[in-house]
């Protein structure tokens, strides 16, 4: 695998790749890889003749200094795992390759950006925006994989994308979970036992939702969910919703199709978003 830090080389790397009319998959990940990433990756080389993994834990995207602070980030173990898994290039900038100290520009992709996490986690989505960007025009990707692990971050990007006409077609990948249920995320590690066990109510409470989507009307099955993370200790529910899986408008009527559910909830201090299609 070949490893750039600077974009000037990765630059001059990717103009030889479009020489070679090679179709090019990019795979963005903040770092300390898991299976769920490695399935973005697997697809990406399925589909193109070079995959492109960026490793960058991006400040902006950042809403608590402490969670930036603590964010995991085992840089040798992941290239390892790239490296087994065949990825062709990583991209490891540093902070200052990627943004200079002068940058307040973002960009606003509408309602869709102010909902759920964005209202949790206030300019959440402007940092995510910004670094995308900035990545998808460093690197003439055919093909971008995200995961529906941040179901609405990927609806954020396919707007970014549609706004500006961007060359790039946008994959949502499935959720990859532990055999109990529980979605792999890099922030899994910062749980105790305990607090893993009590993550599961996240996935419980999604098939649950899912499973008498049809059978029960929309208010019994949220308050159902709502009043299962009540009294947990170590637990807060931030939101749980029914929305539509286009645009996240709420789903009202009974039985809607095109149904999502999200989920997020503090587990300690690790918070844990989790979705589940409904249909
Ligand atoms: P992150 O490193 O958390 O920014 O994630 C990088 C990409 O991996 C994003 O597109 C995520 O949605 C995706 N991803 C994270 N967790 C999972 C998972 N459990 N299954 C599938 N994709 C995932």
């Amino acid at each position: 695998m070949e490893i750039f830090t600077t974009k000037i080389a990765l630059n001059q790397r990717l103009l030889k790749l479009l020489n070679e009319q090679k179709t090019i998959g990019l795979v963005p990940t903040m770092g300390a890889l898991h299976a769920g990433h490695l399935s973005l990756i697997k697809k990406s080389k399925n589909d193109n003749d070079i995959t492109i993994a960026t490793i960058f834990v991006n400040p902006t995207q950042f809403n608590k200094p402490s969670d930036l602070l603590k964010y995991p980030r085992p840089t040798q173990a992941d290239v390892s795992i790239l490296e087994n898994v065949g990825c062709d290039i990583l991209f490891l900038p540093a902070e200052t390759e990627m943004y200079s100290s002068t940058e307040t520009w973002h960009y606003n992709v509408g309602a869709i950006a102010n909902e759920l996490e964005g209202a949790h986690r206030p300019g959440h989505f402007k940092g995510v925006t910004q670094i995308v960007y900035k990545l998808f025009s460093l690197i003439p990707a055919d093909r971008a994989y995200f995961g529906q692990k941040d179901f609405q971050q990927f609806l954020v990007i396919k707007q970014l994308v549609a706004y500006f006409k961007l060359g790039v077609e946008l994959l949502c990948c499935p959720i990859i979970r532990e055999t109990d249920g529980l979605a792999l995320s890099s922030r899994n590690i910062h749980l105790s036992e305990t607090q893993r066990k009590k993550a599961l109510l996240l996935s419980a409470t999604l098939n649950n939702i899912k499973n008498n989507y049809t059978t029960l009307p929309l208010a019994d099955l949220l308050q159902k969910a709502k009043t299962a993370f009540k009294g947990i200790s170590d637990v807060k529910l931030d939101y749980i919703e029914i929305r539509d899986k286009d645009t996240l408008a709420p789903i009202v009527q009974y039985k809607t199709p095109n149904a999502v559910a999200l989920i997020a909830a503090e587990v300690g201090d690790t918070r844990l978003i989790d979705n589940m299609m409904l249909d």
